[in-house]
């Protein structure tokens, strides 16, 4: 790469893909999974083209009341964040409104009382998030008001990365390397908002709006606090604890009793972080040592700009198998299939690293990246069931849901991904577990009952002679669910059931 780039540049950049603005006196910035000061490109522009500018979070009627459980983790990391949003920017001299309604509305009524001549945002990759903002930009077009949005999110957006045909990548591989010929320090510069903030252009509202609480809201108190510190200086404080292991994080990244992995990704989805920071933070351990942890970090970074191009540029992948012929196998969905549904969210399986993997997801909003290709891959090629019921779970539970990676992810497991694995690779559940908790401390810590278990044993207890069971005071059936299917017997059917997409060699993992 070139030498770094001079931030003050950053807007008259070459290669810059930022709308150009045409200055205004009043703007409106509206914050949304971008909730820092640090490293923001729509607050950056918006502070660099405004004289007067006010600034709004909206908790999403429209997103919020669909949400199926009160004590829903995420509403409370987003109040947490947006409270200490609130503070910072009431300490540069400004405020931020906080609203509780449906946002396609609330924004362009909001624009008018307060008069904006521009809002700007970043930009949001979701089709439901895509046309939520074309309504909102055709309404603020109507008042005679711009609607800029930037790029933020990701290191590479849209059209930024295509194939020499000029089509978008559905290969991981050749995407990651046309990402890393193109990765210009520009790309990774980060935009001096936070230092503008002191400019004097945030306006200060006569009666500053109060945030709303959480109950006002509908919502609960819930563990969030005990699990992840919200905000940008959570955030900061997360990655400077990973920068003291990413050296470590090839090696480690498998293993989810080892702390291998960030655990940063909640701070992605809601940008208390900034993908730049990250990104350069990797970029630099890479050049300083040739850290083979560092590039492999950015590696998963590049999968996450990969399966935003996915649904940007595939948006019906949302609801159907990316690839259509596999939306041609029949699930599993009678009631047999409901109660195996049930026994797998509620970690009853009688498989000890499914269980535990879902009770991690169930106590704590997070599950280990390995345990979820596991689970995955349990549900649609053990149980038979269809990977939307497993992706629809993991959106209400997952602190850090993307719908993209998520997508992507379930759609991944299930084969019918792009660049997914193939329908014939079937994970066996045991093997998984005796491979990436070798000791079953992972399995120990989220089943207790199985604890006294010895290692040999742990990873299928319906294995274990009857003695070592008594001894460890594990009754199957009572104390410990017996498996529910029988992986090899499951495994037949699945190659059967995929049958329909097409005849190959089946193989073992
Ligand atoms: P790290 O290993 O430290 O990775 C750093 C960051 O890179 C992550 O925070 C994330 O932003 C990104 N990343 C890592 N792996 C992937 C990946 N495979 N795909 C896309 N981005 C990745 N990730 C989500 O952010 N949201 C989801 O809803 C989500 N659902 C998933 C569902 C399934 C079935 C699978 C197999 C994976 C899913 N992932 C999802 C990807 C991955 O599991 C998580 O990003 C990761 O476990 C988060 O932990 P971390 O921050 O410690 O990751």
């Amino acid at each position: 790469m070139a030498p770094a780039v001079n931030p003050s540049s950053l807007a008259h950049h070459p290669l810059s893909t930022q709308p150009a603005v045409t200055p205004v006196h009043t703007g409106l910035m509206w914050f949304r999974r971008d909730l820092r000061t640090d490293d923001n490109a729509a607050l950056f522009y918006a502070l660099k083209h405004c004289k007067a500018l006010h600034a709004v979070f909206v908790f999403d009627r429209t997103i919020l009341d669909a949400l199926p459980r009160k004590n829903d983790r995420r509403v409370e990391f987003i109040w947490h964040s947006v409270a200490e949003l609130k503070a910072t920017l009431q300490a540069a001299g400004g405020d931020l409104h906080v609203l509780h309604a449906p946002a396609a509305q609330a924004i362009p009524a909001l624009a008018q009382q307060l008069g904006a001549q521009a809002v700007f945002t970043n930009k949001d990759y979701e089709p439901a998030a895509r046309e939520r903002d074309a309504s909102v930009r055709q309404t603020l077009a109507d008042q005679g008001c711009p609607f800029y949005t930037f790029k933020d999110t990701v290191l590479f957006e849209e059209d930024e990365v295509l194939t020499q045909g000029g089509k978008f990548f559905s290969v991981f591989t050749p995407f990651k390397n046309a990402c890393l010929k193109k990765l210009d320090p520009f790309h990774l510069t980060a935009y001096p908002s936070a230092q503008r903030l002191a400019s004097g252009v945030l306006a200060k509202p006569s009666s500053p709006p109060p945030l709303p609480s959480l109950q006002a809201m509908g919502f609960e108190t819930t563990n969030i606090l005990e699990l992840v510190t919200p905000g940008q200086q959570g955030a900061l404080a997360a990655l400077d604890d990973f920068l003291t292991r990413i050296d470590r994080y090839k090696t480690a990244r498998d293993f989810p009793a080892v702390k291998g992995v960030s655990y940063l990704s909640v701070h992605m989805r809601f940008g208390t972080v900034s993908v730049r920071r990250c990104g350069r933070a990797a970029w630099e351990r890479f050049q300083a040592n040739g850290s083979e942890g560092a590039m492999g970090w950015l590696n998963e970074l590049i999968w996450r700009d990969f399966y935003f191009q996915i649904i940007f540029h595939r948006p019906d992948a949302a609801q159907n198998a990316f690839r259509p012929e596999y939306d041609l196998i029949v699930w599993d969905a009678d009631e047999k299939a409901q109660r195996l549904f049930e026994a797998w969210c509620e970690g009853r399986t009688g498989y000890p690293l499914v269980d535990a993997a879902m009770r991690q997801l169930n106590q704590t909003g997070y599950q280990h990246n390995r345990l979820r290709m596991v689970t995955a891959s349990f549900l649609t090629k053990d149980l038979g069931i269809d990977w939307r019921w497993g992706e629809r779970y993991f959106a209400d539970h997952l602190n850090d849901f993307d719908l993209s990676a998520n997508n992507g992810g379930w759609q991944w497991a299930a084969s019918s991904g792009c660049d997914a694995q193939p329908y014939f690779r079937i994970f066996n559940p045991v093997n998984q577990s005796e491979k990436f908790d070798p000791e079953g401390k992972f399995i120990r810590k989220y089943c207790p009952e199985l604890a006294k278990l010895p290692n040999k044993v742990i990873h299928a207890p319906w294995a274990c002679p009857p003695l070592e069971l008594q001894a460890a005071h594990v009754v199957l059936g009572e104390t410990y669910p017996r498996p529910v299917v029988d992986h090899d017997f499951a495994r037949k059917k699945t190659l059967e059931r995929y049958a329909v997409v097409k005849k190959s060699t089946p193989e073992a993992d």
